[in-house]
């Protein structure tokens, strides 16, 4: 393809994109397609010669939008918000139009530079103070196996560069709630622990962790023989986006030499209002933070913000310095690829600097306080409503929710849950996402896609009705 070709075909796909956009919400909203049938319409085997662009776009059309959820459809309530601003996607664009990979300042310098800037910027948009410093991961699954990976070596005395924990006579230990997101759990297998190793402590009735429990197994391990290493905090957890109580956490962590790294993922975006800062009230005594700036905030997938009090000792658990990687400047710039774990990086920092200044602060800002005045909306028509139930409290922008009829408990209420969230997801009209808390099926009602309005959230409300009518039927 040449640059000529590229240009009529990119101002097409341009096109293509702009009219899906604006004509997203005529879909529905989950995609109802059947297993295989995305692949039983493509060829099994690549094309010998040449295809046609038309011919390729019209299989996008045939072939793949059936298979599409749209998460930027404005009744799009499901998972979290995954937002795909369209400056944003410029900005992404331009990444991929740039083409290169940075693999240490010289390979492509502002590549490191921007990614210095703008991770600086949020830091600033959150209210962290100077001490932290930020790096671009892909997911928060990263995000939070790179901080077990730190806790672990601060842990173990830098124990990779001799036995790794093979010889180890005092087994670290990792902490978190039975609330934590699944990548918690993963980030600590992967990082060595050992299930044995990982505790899952209680939560309070608001389903944050219980300080309490914490410390007596925390004191219950070290007597043990046991070593404490380090504790996952969650400001917003997905079920329900429950709040642990940092400081507190902080504290024991303090007193017991720990690692503590705050996943705020999901609600990391909402610390651009001073008015949320108090859900994670004492950070600044963390180690570590992960924010996805592409959830709520509005930067197309992936973008991973991970910040670190720490950084020296960061890049002295990630570096590796082969010679070919060498420069003269090495000790004036960053080399990102002791930030992480890959080494080849992509230019993502451009789709968060396109995101931030098409927006501004105030856009953002309003975006998310808009998101958090509908969920309050819909909290009190939930609660104003006989035999619904708000299940868990509403700080951010999730609902959760039962429809509980007169006499239905148990086994009949879990099926009564699946099946109205059922009705609504296959009828088009919204996608929820169903959930088990305290061994019960709820509904979570995620709201924050760029384009809900109070209208949409309406709509839904009575889409809910509607649909818990129709199972009675
Ligand atoms: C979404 C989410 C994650 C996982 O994010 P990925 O970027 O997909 O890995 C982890 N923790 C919380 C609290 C989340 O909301």
């Amino acid at each position: 393809m040449t640059p000529e070709e590229f240009r009529k075909m990119g101002y097409q796909i341009i096109d293509w994109i702009a009219d899906y956009r604006a004509k997203v919400d005529d879909y529905d909203v989950m995609s109802t397609i059947q297993p295989g049938d995305v692949r039983n319409k493509l060829p099994k085997s690549p094309p010998e010669s040449r295809e046609t662009f038309d011919s390729i776009l019209s299989d996008l059309d045939d072939a793949i939008v059936p298979g599409i959820t749209h998460w930027n459809h404005p009744s799009y309530f499901a998972y979290f918000p995954g937002n795909a601003v369209l400056s944003s996607i410029l900005g992404d664009f331009l990444s991929s139009g740039i083409g290169g990979v940075g693999l240490n300042w010289q390979s492509m310098p502002a590549l490191t530079e921007v990614e210095e800037v703008v991770t600086d910027w949020m830091r600033q948009m959150v209210g962290l103070s100077s001490e932290w410093d930020g790096v671009i991961q892909d997911t928060a699954s990263t995000s939070s196996l790179i901080a077990l990976l730190c806790a672990r070596e601060y842990g173990s005395d830098y124990s990779q560069m001799n036995t790794g924990l093979q010889k180890s006579d005092s087994p670290l230990v990792v902490y978190s709630s039975i609330q934590s997101h699944s990548s918690v759990k993963k980030a600590a297998l992967l990082a060595g622990f050992g299930l044995d190793h990982v505790r899952f402590i209680d939560t309070d009735e608001n389903y944050a962790l219980d300080v309490k429990k914490l410390e007596s197994t925390i004191k219950a391990d070290i007597e043990n023989g046991l070593r404490p290493c380090a504790i996952i905090a969650t400001t917003g957890t997905t079920s329900t986006t429950a709040i642990d109580p940092i400081a507190d956490i902080a504290t024991i962590a303090e007193t017991y030499d720990m690692w503590l790294h705050v996943d705020a993922a999901m609600a990391g975006s909402a610390m651009i209002l001073p008015e949320c800062r108090w859900m994670w009230n004492g950070i600044e005594k963390a180690d570590s933070i992960v924010i996805n700036a592409h959830k709520w905030l509005g930067v197309v997938f992936d973008c991973s913000l991970y910040y670190t009090r720490k950084s020296e000792h960061l890049i002295r658990v990630m570096s590796t310095n082969p010679s070919y990687l060498q420069t003269a400047v090495d000790q004036e710039t960053k080399s990102y690829r002791d930030w992480g774990i890959p080494l080849g990086r992509r230019f993502r920092s451009l789709k968060l600097w396109f995101l931030i200044r098409e927006q501004g602060i105030s856009g953002l800002q309003e975006r998310i306080r808009r998101d958090m005045e509908n969920a309050q909306w819909l909290f009190q028509q939930i609660e104003a409503t006989p035999e619904w139930e708000v299940v868990a409290p509403v700080q951010l922008q999730t609902v959760c929710v039962r429809h509980i009829p007169d006499g239905v408990a148990d086994d009949e209420l879990d099926k009564h849950t699946l099946r109205w969230a059922n009705v609504i997801n296959s009828s088009g009209a919204a996608y929820l996402t169903p959930a088990i808390l305290d061994g019960r099926w709820m509904v979570r009602i995620s709201i924050g896609a760029e384009n809900t309005t109070l209208d949409h959230v309406k709509a839904l409300w009575s889409t809910m009705q509607d649909a818990v009518r129709s199972t009675d039927e």
